[in-house]
């Protein structure tokens, strides 16, 4: 059960609110976060919850089944729009894209990523200076030096910034250079990271785990939610199968899924998801059709000398074919 206490509740009223819906035989956690006050009822027995609706200090209340209760779609029908700033909005009706090389490499590389991004009309730039890599001798990214010039030349020219964030450390190093935090699917059940993430006050992409299901991707959401930070959206980015032909299997059920069971907007990665370069267009297509509200992939002004990820990166010219036949698909799904 959630209810929503109004922004003018008094002390008194919200400890009434709280041992009323105990008296029910639930147990009850006070959720303050950047833009409201929600008492949060875990239980199962069955009351009229308008005894509860009616009292003092209850703007709304809503019976929430599932065990992620303020992500769910069952109190918030009306979506969450990610503002970004400079009329960059997440989930607002329009296709988002982020597209960017797997890691930061240099500053040659930033400038021909934000001139292909410009040219696209893109205002999304992803990289990674933080990167998780199952060997310990890859390429682990240029860090926060790397990330300081990113953010200069992305802020000279109006582009947002999505990144990895892998430890609660890296918070307050990415803090100003960053639009989005990314968390990566190796850390989508690090709850210590998620709890962190819950304090600030920017926005957070989190990923599906490798393993993940999208219960638990939700439990993760919710996590940052009730620790205080509204602004969250998920990304499917492929699950480990028995499949070998490629190198994750894209989840596209999970989209329309995620998109009934959560207010959250949806990104898809096709980029991850399938792995290999030629599939990446029509994965990226078909999760457009499934119903997300945008797609961020991996691009490079030369994949096949990428540091990381080369096997899944788009050229420039294969990007721009996907942008515009995304728009494309978009502008058809949105027909129907
Ligand atoms: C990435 O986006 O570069 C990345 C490492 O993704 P994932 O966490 O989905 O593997
Ligand atoms: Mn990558």
């Amino acid at each position: 059960m959630i209810v929503q206490l109004h922004r003018s509740a008094t002390n008194e009223e919200k400890s009434n609110i709280d041992s009323k819906v105990a008296l029910m035989g639930y147990k009850t956690t006070l959720v303050k976060t950047q833009m409201g006050e929600y008492l949060i009822g875990i239980g199962k027995r069955e009351f009229d919850i308008r005894q509860i609706g009616r009292l003092p200090g209850v703007a709304d209340i809503h019976h929430v089944s599932d065990d992620y209760k303020l992500v769910s779609r069952k109190w918030k029908v009306k979506r969450t729009v990610i503002d970004l700033g400079d009329n960059v909005q997440i989930g607002n009706g329009a296709l988002s894209i982020m597209a960017g090389p797997c890691s930061i490499e240099s500053e040659a590389q930033i400038e021909a990523t934000i001139a292909h991004l410009k040219k696209n009309k893109v205002s999304i730039m992803r990289g990674g200076v933080f990167k998780p890599r199952s060997s310990p001798y890859a390429f682990r990214g240029l860090g926060k030096e790397g990330l300081q010039l990113w953010s200069q030349q992305a802020q000279a020219a109006g582009i947002k910034i999505i990144s990895e964030v892998m430890q609660v450390s890296q918070i307050a190093e990415m803090y100003d250079h960053v639009d989005v935090f990314q968390v990566g699917a190796r850390n989508t059940q690090n709850f210590n990271l998620l709890d962190e993430l819950g304090r600030i006050d920017k926005p957070v992409m989190i990923k599906r785990g490798i393993s993940g299901t999208l219960e638990e991707l939700l439990s993760s959401a919710e996590y940052v939610f009730s620790g205080g930070n509204e602004k969250l959206i998920l990304c499917e980015r492929g699950i480990r199968t028995y499949e070998k032909a490629s190198r994750n299997t894209m989840d596209v059920n999970a989209i329309p899924i995620l998109k009934e069971k959560t207010h959250l907007p949806v990104i898809a990665d096709p980029s991850h998801g399938i792995g290999l370069r030629q599939y990446v267009e029509p994965i990226a297509l078909a999760s457009i059709m499934a119903g997300a509200d945008g797609i961020i992939y991996e691009t490079h002004q030369q994949p096949e000398q990428a540091f990381s990820d080369a096997m899944q990166t788009l050229d420039f010219s294969e990007s721009q074919r996907l942008i515009e036949r995304a728009r494309k698909v978009f502008d058809l799904r949105e027909s129907f």
